[in-house]
């Protein structure tokens, strides 16, 4: 391989999520993996390097850096000893600046630093591996890719809160999330579906985390995710739309320090809080448990009432897509959340849902299931800049 090679980064508190990819006019993936329990005595490294073909390897006590080292020196075989040229890190909240990817340089980095309040459980380890890359890969170019960029092109109204003006000035806005995803999927639509690219389309982004994002022209007009990854649907572990009545009245009369709220909101609430049981939706859809069919029965509400409202904010609906861990591969969460929806021309055809077949609409309104790949997008970003 010539020209060095390209690695994606998603690093979350205890995990990296990885890729390497040949550059060249789409960069080709070579294989991918992840490093699961950072921080413990015990962290593994899983490279994934075809359809079955998989190793799993005990890499023993390991930071962020560590793991950077772990997985240079284990997933070599996927750089074909060419060097890593190029590292594309996924970084949550690039704040109002950044639209686009950004080159990471000291200043870049700084910047970012300061938009760690608006996501802390995300920004802070995202950066870790930022710092652990450029020590790693110390000639490599490094780029930031935003899931917040994919947003920035929303109008007013859907950007701001109905608080006073000077919190808006002050950054306290509808920022979005999943961008990377509903770039990739919106792509995916276009070349699947040339006859929609400029048509009114909503994605349902329905993995851990869950929201929803209505798209005019290839670009977002509306998202379910506000402020922070909190907002919306409810997820995995995370409540979503919560009056902020609540947060008050946890805080006066429960007495709860923020600490034990970011705890309940972001860990133990959604699937996981509803169900009493888990936040994985295979469990749940297997479990006989009354508490376990509400806490899908709450998902698939929120869902169709975000998409009744996503429709009004389009003027309508030419096609709805799923993407996600559960929106590619639960007939049960897709065929619930479109009963009854024909008043929106969405009407689906059984045996392809069962097969989580690209296309199922059988009314006027498209309804598709388009598998997402966040880090195919940071790898074009990084080598779209290796190219120019
Ligand atoms: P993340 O947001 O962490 O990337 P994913 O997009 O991988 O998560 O989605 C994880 C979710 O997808 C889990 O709730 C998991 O149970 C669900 N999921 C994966 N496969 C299936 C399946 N066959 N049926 C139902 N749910 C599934």
């Amino acid at each position: 391989m010539s020209g060095g090679a390209i690695l994606t980064i998603n690093a979350g508190s205890s995990s990296i999520k990885f890729s390497i990819y040949t550059p060249g006019d789409e960069p080709a993936e070579q294989l991918r993996g992840e490093v699961e329990d950072i921080g413990d005595d015990d962290a593994r490294l899983i490279i994934e390097s075809g359809p079955g073909k998989g190793t799993d390897i005990g890499i023993g006590k390991a930071d962020h850096t560590a793991a950077l080292g772990a997985i240079l020196h284990h997933a070599g075989d996927g750089l074909g000893g060419a060097p890593v040229a190029g590292v594309g890190h996924r970084i949550v909240h690039g704040g109002i600046e950044f639209t686009a990817p950004a080159r990471l340089d000291e200043e870049t980095v700084d910047r970012l630093e300061a938009l760690e309040p608006l996501a802390p459980l995300h920004q802070p380890h995202n950066l870790a591996a930022v710092r652990a890359a450029h020590e790693a890969f110390p000639n490599a170019i490094q780029i930031a890719c935003f899931d917040t960029a994919f947003h920035r092109t929303h109008p007013w109204v859907n950007d701001t809160f109905a608080l006073p003006r000077e919190w808006y000035e002050r950054g306290v806005r509808r920022y979005g999330f999943h961008g990377l995803s509903y770039e990739y999927v919106s792509g995916e639509i276009a070349r699947l579906a040339p006859e929609l690219r400029h048509g009114r389309v909503v994605i349902a982004h329905l993995g851990n985390g869950a929201s929803m994002c209505a798209v005019r022209d290839g670009r977002s007009i509306a998202s379910t995710m506000g402020f922070t990854a909190l907002d919306g649907l409810p997820m995995g572990t995370r409540c979503g739309q919560l009056d902020p009545g609540v947060l008050l009245y946890m805080m006066d009369h429960e007495k709860m320090s923020p600490a034990e709220i970011t705890d309940l909101l972001y860990r133990k609430s959604g699937l996981k809080g509803l169900s009493g049981m888990t936040n994985d939706m295979r469990e749940l859809e297997a479990s006989d448990s009354p508490e376990a069919a509400q806490a899908i029965e709450y998902f698939v509400f929120r869902i169709r009432r975000e998409l009744g409202a996503l429709a009004a904010v389009l003027g309508g609906l030419d096609a709805f897509v799923f993407t996600g861990g559960i929106g590619e591969h639960s007939a049960h969460v897709r065929r619930e959340v479109c009963k009854g929806m024909e008043w929106l021309g969405i009407s689906i055809d059984e045996t392809k849902n069962a097969e989580n077949a690209l296309e199922l609409s059988t009314g006027a309104t498209r309804v598709m299931v388009v598998k997402t790949d966040e880090e195919r997008v940071i790898a074009r970003a990084v080598n779209a800049a290796l190219r120019a």
